[in-house]
């Protein structure tokens, strides 16, 4: 059971949270996202990560948004 279509169809779970962490850096490709979402609706256990990852990034994202408001 070694079919790489299905390989690449559906990542595993360290390839999505590598992707996941790469996603804080710079965007994911269309079709990036596309695989990680696929997981994420068969993978708790990541959909977890993802929402958390997902935090933290709206974080970060918030205090650069205050430090770029500063005068
Ligand atoms: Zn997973």
């Amino acid at each position: 059971m070694t079919d790489p279509e299905h390989h690449r169809l559906f990542p595993n779970c360290r390839e999505v949270h590598q992707l996941t962490m790469q996603a804080l850096d710079r965007p994911l490709g269309p079709v990036q996202r596309l695989r990680v979402r696929a997981h994420l609706l068969i993978c708790d256990a990541c959909t977890n990560f993802a929402a958390q990852m997902r935090l933290l990034r709206g974080a970060m994202r918030r205090l650069g948004q205050d430090d770029a408001d500063l005068p």
